[in-house]
C-alpha cells in the first residue's frame, strides 16, 4: 500500500500558513489489512482509520457516486484498485486536490498549484453540484485565504442555487461551517462569495435582505444596511477573536430588512424586529445558547449604546441588568464590543474611539461596586433588598454621568 498526505494540510503548507491537522489517503489497501496493521475504524460512511501512533486521520482512496438527494445519498466505492488519481477526482476545490507523496514529489493532476498561485477556487468536476455543502466550503475558503471564485465554479453555483440544491443543507452543517468563517480576520468575505453566486438569499435570506435597504441616509447616504453590516463583521473580527461578539455583530441590525416603509429612513423600531429575526435565525442553526443569548441583548440594545448620553440612569441600569452582567462581567465586555463595531463599522470611523465606552464603562463599575451586603446588615429583609440596591445603583449611575457631562 501507499500512503499521501491530501487535501487542506498540502494546501496549507503550499501556501506558507501553519498545518492544523494531517490527511492521509491510502492506496492498495483494504479495511481488514489496516486493521491488522492496528489502524483503528473510525468512518461510519466511508473507510477511515486512525493512525496507531500519530492518531492521524488515514482514508481509504475511494469514489463516490451520488444516487440520491440529501447527504446519505452518496454510494461509495472503496477497493484496492481505486487509484490515487481518481480519489483526488472526487474532491471539492482543485487547490484541496493535490498529493504528496513520501518523497515530498506532489501529484496535481487539476492544476490546483497554479489556482493556489493565482488565488482562485475552482471546481474539480461537474460533480461539484452533488454536495451543497461545498457551496458554503468555498466561500469560507474565499474569505480565509482571500481568494476569488472562478467564473465556471460561479455559474455552477448558481444552477444549484436555481435548482433548489441548498435547500437540503441541514442546520447542524450550515452552523458549523458559519463559526469557521466567523473566525477567519475579514468574515465579511464569506457573505459577499455567497451573495456573489446568489447563494446568500438560500441560506442566509434575513442577511440578504439587507443589501439595497438604506442605512439612515442622514448619517450615511453611502452606503446601504448591507455594507453596514458587513463593516460592523469585520470591525468585529478586529476587535474581539470570539465567535460570540462577531455573530452578534452580524445580527445586530437585521430588523433593518423588514422596515416597514412609512418608518424609513429612521427604521424606528428595527431592534425589536431584529430580535425576531435573530431568534427565528438562532432556533433554524441551533446556536448555542450563549451566542445566541447576546446575540439578542445585541439586537435590542445596540441603539442604547449610541444614546448613552441621553438615557435616564435607570434605563442605564436595565440594560446591564439584562446583560445578567453583575454575575457575568464579560457579557459587559462582549456587549460593548458589539456596540463599538457597530460604531466603527462607518465609513470614516474605522478607527476612532468610542466615546460612549468609557462612560458606560464608568456606570457599569459603579453599579457593581455596590452590593447587596450593607443593606442586608441594616436589617432589610425580601424584595426591600433588591429596591434599595437598585435606588442605590441608579443613584451612582446618575452621579457617573453627571461628573462625565460637567467634565
Ligand atoms: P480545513 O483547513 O478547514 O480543515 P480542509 O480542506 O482540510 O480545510 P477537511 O474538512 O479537513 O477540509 O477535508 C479534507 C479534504 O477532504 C479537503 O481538502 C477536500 O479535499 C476533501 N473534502 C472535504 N469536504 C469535502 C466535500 N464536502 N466535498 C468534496 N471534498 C471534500
Ligand atoms: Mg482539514
Amino acid at each position: 500500500m501507499n500512503t499521501y498526505l491530501v487535501g487542506g494540510s498540502v494546501r496549507d503548507q503550499l501556501l506558507g500558513s501553519p498545518i492544523k491537522d494531517k490527511d492521509w489517503v491510502v492506496v492498495g489497501s483494504t479495511p481488514e489489512e489496516m486493521i491488522a496493521k492496528g489502524y483503528q475504524p473510525v468512518g461510519k460512511d466511508f473507510p477511515v482509520f486512525l493512525h496507531p501512533k500519530t492518531h492521524e486521520e488515514y482514508a481509504l482512496a475511494r469514489t463516490e457516486r451520488k444516487t440520491a438527494p440529501g447527504y446519505r445519498g452518496f454510494v461509495v466505492h472503496a477497493e484496492p484498485d481505486i487509484t490515487l488519481e481518481q480519489d483526488l477526482a472526487r474532491r471539492d476545490l482543485t487547490i484541496n486536490a493535490i498529493a504528496q507523496a513520501d518523497d515530498g514529489s506532489l501529484i496535481d493532476p487539476f492544476n490546483g498549484q497554479q489556482d493556489l498561485k493565482d488565488k482562485v477556487l475552482r471546481h474539480v468536476s461537474p460533480a461539484f453540484t452533488e454536495d451543497p455543502v461545498r457551496v458554503l466550503r468555498i466561500a469560507r475558503f474565499a474569505a480565509r485565504f482571500d481568494f476569488t471564485i472562478a467564473d465556471e465554479t460561479k455559474r455552477l453555483i448558481q444552477q444549484m442555487v436555481a435548482a433548489k440544491e441548498l435547500d437540503h443543507l441541514v442546520s447542524e452543517r450550515v452552523w458549523q461551517e458559519l463559526v469557521k468563517a466567523l473566525a477567519t480576520d475579514k468574515p465579511s468575505l464569506f457573505f459577499m462569495a455567497l451573495r456573489g453566486t446568489g447563494a446568500l438569499a438560500s441560506i442566509f435570506p434575513e442577511i440578504d435582505r439587507l443589501f439595497g435597504v438604506p442605512q439612515v441616509p442622514k448619517w450615511h447616504p453611502e452606503i446601504d444596511t448591507g455594507i453596514h453590516v458587513m463593516m460592523v463583521l469585520d470591525q468585529a473580527a478586529k476587535l474581539s477573536d470570539e465567535i460570540t461578539v462577531r455573530f452578534a455583530a452580524l445580527c445586530h441590525d437585521l430588523g433593518k430588512g423588514t422596515t416597514p416603509a412609512d418608518v424609513l429612513p429612521q427604521h424606528i423600531g428595527h431592534e425589536a424586529r431584529s430580535v425576531e429575526l435573530t431568534a427565528s435565525l438562532c432556533q433554524r442553526l441551533r446556536v448555542p445558547k450563549d451566542i445566541q443569548s447576546l446575540a439578542l441583548k445585541v439586537a435590542e440594545y445596540h441603539t442604547h449604546v449610541h444614546l448613552l448620553f441621553e438615557l435616564r440612569p435607570a434605563t442605564i441600569l436595565k440594560v446591564i441588568e439584562s446583560l445578567d452582567a453583575f454575575r457575568r462581567p464579560e457579557r459587559f465586555e462582549q456587549f460593548m464590543l458589539a456596540g463599538e463595531a457597530d460604531f466603527r463599522g462607518r465609513p470614516g470611523y474605522e478607527k476612532l474611539a468610542m466615546p460612549e465606552k468609557k462612560a458606560f464603562k464608568c456606570c457599569f463599575l459603579a453599579a457593581k461596586a455596590i452590593t447587596a451586603k450593607p443593606f442586608v446588615e441594616a436589617g432589610l429583609q425580601g424584595p426591600a433588598i433588591n429596591e434599595a440596591l437598585r435606588k442605590q445603583r441608579i443613584q451612582s449611575i446618575k452621579q457617573v454621568m453627571d461628573d462625565i457631562k460637567q467634565s
